[in-house]
């Protein structure tokens, strides 16, 4: 399909919207009482830290809410103030972060439930208004909702749509994009529709697997089951391995974003030589600053001392992972929760560790004066960091 000469076709549509509706002060008002924080305010403005009784709090210098998200929550809130009476559904979380979720619930905003592994369509209408969230939809899904007659509020982040782009490059030149990425993530599955041919590689183990097979040959069967779901339909490693270029989810770990895309660089220098290179590789930088801004601040407070991180950020938040990746690997005993309700007292935590699921632990909250660092990804508001923060002064004094 030509998702070009589509979405140009969309971006010419009265139904069709990227922008908010002109009611952006009123909206900036409504978002700073229900997110914003004075308390995280103060401690901004006091280098970050904030000391009470035996605890002493270091915020991370870039955390929470990005310019995507902002844009994208302040967008939601627009089109219910714009629609007042039409029903609105949006296709996904608009961004992953329980609360904002249930406010545009409770709004009246209705989310399209996912039913054995599909996403159930059949509620939507004629003339129904359709959220797209921050981190996009596929181009699948944007052609349902335009024959279907709705209304669209597209959120995509304009950084989502740059990688987009670059993908489009790629399929000009017949390439295929090699996205690392999460297959099943949501904004992973978008920029991949955009995409003739395409591998998604989840981490530097299968990035270097693929290099291997592309120097080395090696079993066609293997290689198929170990990317299953993760590459076009049709995708040949022994041909479709030849030329490619490289994209990627914009949350992933830039670290390893940057040293997969050295990898493949090498590879194809390696195979096809410095005069035939520029035939087979093309890459574009598309990671996101606010990533790139929160990973960094994460790298500089876990230089610190200090007794333990408090992670905080929806689950399923692909950024958020990442920030706790970095606190596990420093060595900290580190908590990746959601809300204040999982610091169930002082003696049990309730959080969720790197790949494995809910859990709770006991003792989390050591004797004595503490240092507590504390992060959250992109996607949460400096409201629920607050809570967080309020809660661990008030368990540490009980
Ligand atoms: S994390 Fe980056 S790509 Fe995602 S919404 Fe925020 S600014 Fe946009």
């Amino acid at each position: 399909m030509d998702t070009k000469a589509f979405k140009r076709s969309l971006n010419q549509s009265d139904r069709y919207h990227r922008k908010g509706f002109g009611h952006e002060v009123e909206v900036a008002e409504t978002l700073n009482s229900e997110y914003q924080s004075n308390l995280i305010q103060t401690i901004r403005n006091n280098n970050y830290v904030l000391q009470k009784g035996a605890v002493t709090i270091k915020l991370a210098e870039s955390f929470g809410f990005c310019w995507g998200v902002e844009r994208a929550v302040a967008m939601a809130y627009e089109t219910r103030q714009h629609f007042p009476t039409e029903t609105i559904w949006i296709t996904n979380e608009i961004i992953h972060n329980p609360s904002v979720n249930q406010r545009l619930q409770e709004m009246n905003v209705g989310f399209i439930e996912v039913i054995d592994g599909k996403k159930d369509f059949s509620v939507v209408n004629i003339g129904d208004v359709v959220i797209l969230p921050a981190f996009g939809a596929s181009v699948a899904e944007m052609q349902l909702l335009n024959d279907r007659g709705c209304t669209i509020v597209d959120t995509t982040c304009p950084w989502v749509s740059k990688v987009w782009n670059s993908v489009e490059k790629h399929k000009k030149k017949d390439y295929t994009s090699i996205i690392h990425g999460k297959y099943n993530h949501e904004e992973t599955i978008a920029t991949s529709s955009f995409a003739n041919k395409y591998l998604i590689v989840l981490n530097m183990a299968q990035a270097q697997y693929v290099s291997n097979y592309m120097l080395n040959g090696g079993d066609k069967a293997e290689f198929l089951d170990k990317f299953h779901n993760a590459y076009s339909q049709g995708f040949n490693p022994d041909i479709d391995l030849e030329r490619i270029g490289v994209a990627n989810q914009t949350t992933m770990l830039k670290s390893e974003t940057e040293a997969i895309g050295k990898l493949f660089e090498k590879t194809l220098l390696k195979k096809y030589g410095p005069v035939e290179f520029d035939n087979h590789f093309m890459s574009f930088n598309t990671i996101c600053d606010a990533t790139q801004e929160r990973q960094d601040a994460m790298l500089n407070l876990v230089e610190e001392d200090l007794s333990l991180m408090i992670v905080i950020g929806g689950f399923n938040s692909s950024n958020t992972t990442h920030l706790q990746e970095i606190a596990i690997e420093k060595g900290f005993k580190s908590y990746h929760i959601d809300s204040v309700e999982r610091l169930l007292s002082k003696n049990a935590i309730e959080h969720k560790p790197l790949i494995k699921g809910i859990q709770i632990d006991e003792n989390w909250l050591p004797e004595g004066p503490i240092t507590v660092g504390v992060t959250s990804g992109a996607s949460t508001p400096d409201k629920v960091v607050e809570d967080i923060i309020q809660k661990i002064f008030e368990l540490k004094e009980s």
